[in-house]
């Protein structure tokens, strides 16, 4: 059995062995460490994995540093991040410069480098909103090259890293395009900000207040891993036809929902979850959280395969009330 353990690489907790652990500095070690090692797993902060067994394969930490402006004109700075740096570490720097654009993303976990996988997206803000482009590293070693926002092929929670392109490259690199003040355009229209600035007696917002209130909004809703181990949302929230959705409310009172075209909607996971009576529900070490039924937690299991098993009793409750299949937003390894 390998010396090398998943511990304290992955904020979901579970113990499993894996090949080895190298970390990558800078591009060029990165470079050489895929030259070596071969089907190489790459973690940031190990904030949306579960390892379910030990895996047979050497995993890559990246830390690639550093914050610098690369462009800049009246309204917007284009700052590049390396794929090392922690995201809320970008949001702090940029609320610190007053810097706007990134300000809903705060004290979202994980590494910039990870940010483009899924999209990150919340309280209204994406990714997407602020990108301009990210330098990559094929998984050969042998080949860079930059993507664009469109070749991301962004969605919600979703890009062409997760799909298409899926263990193909290696992000070093984002830029983001962000507003100069004078020129901030702020999101207030999601949940609970407006009410929250209201309470704080907030007129205009500043990027800084923004941060702080959606940080405050966050840490009073959503378990700290470091005190209860998860991944944040395990699933994603599913887009259904209305016709499924009229289905739904037909039975049940105030079905929460958010349009998404002509012909689909949004529903909170979270809500399916509860309505099947799996909020806050535990069986063994593993539960979703009492607060957020979306998010599952850790109460102490070591091994990642408890975790899917609970996962797929909930997924299948879903299925059976609603038929309403979830898709997973964590990575499985
Ligand atoms: P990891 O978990 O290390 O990796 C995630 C995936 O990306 C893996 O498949 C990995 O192989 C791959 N990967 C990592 N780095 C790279 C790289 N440099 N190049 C290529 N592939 C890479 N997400 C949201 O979108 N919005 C939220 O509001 C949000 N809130 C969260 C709250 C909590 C409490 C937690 C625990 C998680 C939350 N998440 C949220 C999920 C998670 O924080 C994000 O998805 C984050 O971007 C993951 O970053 P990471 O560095 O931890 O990625
Ligand atoms: P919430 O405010 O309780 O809302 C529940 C869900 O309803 C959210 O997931 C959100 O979808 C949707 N929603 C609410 N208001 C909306 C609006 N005005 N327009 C469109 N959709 C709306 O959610 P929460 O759990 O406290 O999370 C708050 C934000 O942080 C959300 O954006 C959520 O995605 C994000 N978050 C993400 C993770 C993760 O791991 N991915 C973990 C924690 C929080 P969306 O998810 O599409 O926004």
């Amino acid at each position: 059995m390998s010396q090398f353990s998943t511990l304290g690489i992955n904020t979901f907790g579970v113990d499993h062995a894996c090949k080895s652990i190298s970390t990558a500095y800078n591009v060029t070690q990165l470079t050489e460490l895929l030259r070596r090692l071969r089907d190489p797993v790459i973690i940031g902060g190990g904030s949306n994995v579960l390892f379910t067994r030990d895996i047979d394969r050497p995993v890559i930490l990246i830390e690639i540093p550093g914050i610098d402006i690369v462009g800049e004109s009246v309204s917007h700075v284009m700052v590049r991040a390396g794929a090392g740096i922690q995201w809320h570490r970008l949001v702090q720097w940029a609320v610190s410069q007053d810097y706007g654009g990134i300000e809903n993303l705060s004290l979202i976990p994980g590494k910039c480098g990870a940010a483009p996988m899924q999209n990150i997206g919340a309280y209204g803000v994406e990714l997407k909103d602020v990108f301009v482009d990210l330098d990559a590293i094929a998984i050969s070693g042998k080949m860079r090259r930059k993507f664009t926002a469109e070749e991301c092929d962004f969605g919600y929670r979703h890009s062409v890293f997760k799909s298409a392109l899926r263990d193909e490259y290696i992000i070093t690199h984002i830029t983001l395009k962000l507003t100069k003040p004078g020129h901030h355009f702020f999101a207030l229209d999601y949940g609970a900000i407006r009410d929250e600035l209201d309470a704080r007696k907030v007129k205009n917002p500043e990027v800084a207040i923004l941060s702080r209130v959606i940080s405050d909004i966050r840490r009073s809703k959503l378990p700290d891993p470091t005190d209860l181990p998860n991944a944040g949302s395990f699933f994603k929230n599913p887009i259904i036809s209305l016709s499924v959705y009229h289905s739904i409310a037909a039975k049940y009172e105030r079905v929460p929902h958010y349009p998404v075209d002509e012909e689909h909607v949004k529903v909170p996971a979270g809500w399916l979850i509860e309505r099947c009576g799996w909020k806050g529900k535990r069986e063994g070490m593993v539960g979703t959280h009492v607060e957020q039924a979306l998010v599952i937690v850790n109460y102490g299991t070591r091994d990642g395969s408890h975790i899917l098993a609970f996962s797929k009793k909930v997924a299948e409750a879903i299925k059976r009330t609603f038929d309403i299949d979830l898709d997973r937003e964590v990575n499985l390894f």
